[in-house]
């Protein structure tokens, strides 16, 4: 009986985890009868498990998973909680998704886990699996990350489904994007100051640009790809989402801008970058992308690139999104910049370190991409943040990469 409480808890932890905190306690029981619990004794053990599934539920989410961390290796593989849910709407052989890491830095366990997932995916029903490297912010870019990342995404994920793209080789698909947005009147080029925008918009006011007509919008657009013409902070591309928006975050945000900063890869060729939801929306248009997984944080994105595909009348493509919660990483330094840094000052050798979370240096030490790709089947599509500590994290590993 001890051991069946100890299952006990460790599942009411695990369905609390995957139920927004709350466990119940028919799925707890009826996961017990994996791990040898027969229905005559239900009643018997019924009260203690119940006690326990009310326990579990008071904690936190973060306490939840600190503790399901040290109890899961308890609890039976063979119930069925290994593999994938099922995916929304997925038609085999053709699932087409993403993970698009910013060319800021090579690859850390953090990507790892997140791509993994929708790799995971792609592989069980066939499809196209992208990395998309995105590079079209020239202040932000680490110039040894492209090739760092192409080599970690082939090790990562193997296999047919893999096609890297690099977003600064993508401009023209991004200018007729924005062509066909202005076209559309769905976005207008904005000469106010972000000051003054940032007032209109707390104000719910229209700025004086957006009444301008089509004509002076494309007028204004090629004075933005001129050199002669505006300069860098002149003038935004914004999207006409609408100054009323009851969430700020949708108000008219901007899809491109003037940055003359020297592009690593493509010079002083191009003046006016995408911004993200603008090269994100095309690309994803032009891929035909059918699911995407993301971090939670980009909610208010996702809403932004849908209304970009409504706008563009492609509402018939707009991709089923899911919401992963954030892996919080105690004791771990995931900034790509820090690691830089201390790489660049002589702290660490180099990227593969065996101190640093870096693919590279993991996989030096002998980790497998099973390991990341057993932990992301783990995690699953819950959007419940977890918590945990460098020890917590290299033990479970440890544990994928074994068998
Ligand atoms: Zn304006």
């Amino acid at each position: 009986m001890k051991d069946l409480e100890k299952k006990a808890r460790a599942y009411a932890m695990k369905n609390a985890l995957a139920y927004q905190g709350v466990a119940r306690l028919g799925s707890v029981i009826s996961a017990l009868f994996n791990e040898g619990l027969k229905p005559s004794e239900v009643k018997k053990y019924s009260k203690k498990i119940s006690g326990i599934v009310s326990e579990v539920n008071k904690l936190s989410p973060e306490e939840q998973a600190k503790e399901f961390a040290k109890l899961e290796n308890l609890i039976s593989v063979r119930e069925g909680r290994e593999g994938l849910p099922e995916l929304p709407g997925a038609k085999k052989g053709k699932v087409i998704m993403r993970f698009a890491p910013s060319a800021s830095g090579p690859f850390h366990i953090g990507h790892a886990l997140t791509a993994s997932l929708s790799f995971l995916f792609v592989k069980k029903y066939g499809g196209k699996f992208y990395v998309r490297i995105e590079d079209t912010n020239p202040e932000n870019i680490y110039p040894r990350a492209y090739e760092m990342i192409k080599k970690e995404s082939a090790w990562l994920f193997p296999g047919n489904f893999l096609k890297i793209i690099i977003q600064s080789d993508r401009m023209k698909i991004y200018y007729d994007c924005a062509e066909k947005l202005l076209r559309k009147k769905a976005a207008y080029v904005c000469t106010c100051s972000q000051e003054e925008f940032k007032q209109y918009a707390e104000q719910k006011k229209n700025c004086p640009c957006r009444g301008n007509s089509a004509k002076e919008n494309f007028e204004r657009w090629k004075k933005m790809l001129d050199k002669n013409g505006f300069k860098e902070g002149d003038a935004v591309l914004r999207f006409r989402s609408g100054m009323q928006d009851k969430n700020p975050a949708m108000r008219d945000f901007p899809l491109a801008r003037i940055n003359l900063t020297r592009h690593v890869r493509r010079g002083n060729r191009y003046r006016v970058w995408p911004l993200m939801n603008l090269a994100v929306t095309a690309d994803d248009i032009d891929a035909k992308m059918t699911h995407i997984i993301r971090a939670k944080d980009h909610r208010d994105n996702a809403e932004r690139q849908r209304r970009i595909y409504l706008a563009l009348g492609r509402k018939s493509i707009i991709p089923w999104t899911g919401f992963l919660g954030r892996i919080h990483l105690k004791d771990m330094e995931l900034s790509k910049t820090k690691m830089r840094q201390d790489i660049e000052s002589g702290k660490y050798s180099g990227w593969d370190d065996p101190r640093l979370p870096t693919i590279a240096s993991l996989k030096k030490r002998g980790y497998k991409p099973e390991a990341f790709w057993k932990f992301a089947e783990r995690i699953g599509l819950s959007e419940n943040d977890k918590v945990m500590d460098r020890e917590e994290f290299f033990k479970l590993l440890d544990t994928f990469n074994r068998g």
